[in-house]
C-alpha cells in the first residue's frame, strides 16, 4: 500500500502499562500497521489481546510508549493537546459497545452535539442532523430520549453522532457487543455502507460473525499482529 491509499499507519507501536519493570504489562508490542483508506478493517482478537489498547491509540486517546501513529498523514504526537482534541472532534468518530449517549438528550440532541461542539449554529447543525440520522434509519425515533430506545437504535444514534462532523476515520469498539444477532448485523451492515462511500473504518472484535462484512482481517494475539487476511 502506497502512503496515499493508508487513511492509519503504525510503525513499531508499543504500549506498556506500569512503570515497573516486574509488573508491567506490555498491551501492544512492536505492532506495524496501514490501514486501507475507505475500506472496512475488522481487528480481531480474543480478549486481553491489545485491541481497544490499539484502537485508543489510533484514535488520539492513548499514547503510545513507543513508536509513531499516524492518521492522514499527520503524526498524532506533532500535535498539542489542543491540536489533538480539535483533530479528534473534526476528523474521527467513535463509537463504543455500551453506545455512550446522552441519556436525558434525544436522538436529534446527542447527534446535533458533536456539531455544536465543533462550531456549527442552528438552523445548519440541526439541518444536518437530521440529515444523518436519516442515513442510519432513525428518522422516525428523532425525538425519542435515546434511553427509551432499543439497544440497536441506540447503537445507530451513536454512529450518527459519530459522523455527524464527517470524520475520514471511523473507530468502533466491539460495536455489537451488547445487541442481540440481529440487531449487531444491521449494525456492521451499516458500518459497511459507511465504508462503501469513502469513510475509512476500523472496527475492533472479538464477534467472529463480522469477518464476512471486512475487507480486511487483522489478527492480534497477546498485543501483537498475527496474521492479517
Ligand atoms: P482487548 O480490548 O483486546 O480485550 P485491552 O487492550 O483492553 O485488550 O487490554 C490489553 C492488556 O492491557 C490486558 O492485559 C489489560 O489488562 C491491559 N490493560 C489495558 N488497559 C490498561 C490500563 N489502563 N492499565 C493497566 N493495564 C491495562
Ligand atoms: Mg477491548
Amino acid at each position: 500500500m502506497t502512503g496515499l491509499d493508508a487513511a492509519v499507519r503504525l510503525a513499531g507501536v508499543s504500549r506498556r502499562f506500569g512503570a515497573l519493570a516486574t509488573s508491567s504489562v506490555q498491551a501492544v508490542n512492536d505492532v506495524s500497521l496501514a490501514v486501507r483508506r475507505g475500506a472496512l478493517t475488522l481487528v480481531m482478537g480474543p480478549s486481553g489481546s491489545g485491541k481497544t489498547t490499539l484502537l485508543s491509540m489510533i484514535g488520539g486517546l492513548l499514547a503510545p510508549t513507543e513508536g509513531t501513529v499516524e492518521v492522514e498523514g499527520i503524526d498524532l504526537a506533532s500535535l498539542t493537546p489542543a491540536a489533538l482534541a480539535d483533530f479528534r472532534l473534526r476528523s474521527i468518530g467513535f463509537v463504543f459497545q455500551r453506545f455512550r449517549l446522552l441519556d436525558a438528550l434525544s436522538a436529534l440532541e446527542n447527534i446535533e452535539l458533536p456539531l455544536t461542539l465543533a462550531g456549527a449554529r442552528r438552523p445548519a447543525s440541526r439541518v444536518r442532523a437530521v440529515e444523518v440520522a436519516a442515513r442510519v434509519g432513525l428518522t422516525s425515533r428523532l425525538d425519542s430520549k435515546s434511553e427509551a430506545l432499543s439497544g440497536g437504535e441506540q447503537q445507530r444514534v451513536a454512529i450518527a453522532r459519530a459522523l455527524a462532523n464527517a470524520p475520514s476515520l471511523l473507530l468502533a469498539d466491539e460495536p455489537t457487543g451488547s445487541l442481540d444477532s440481529r440487531a449487531g448485523h444491521r449494525i456492521i451492515e451499516l458500518l459497511h455502507a459507511v465504508a462503501a462511500v469513502g469513510t475509512t473504518v476500523l472496527v475492533v472484535s472479538h464477534d467472529e460473525r463480522l469477518i464476512p462484512f471486512a475487507d480486511t482481517v487483522v489478527r492480534m494475539e497477546d498485543g501483537r499482529i498475527s496474521a492479517i487476511e
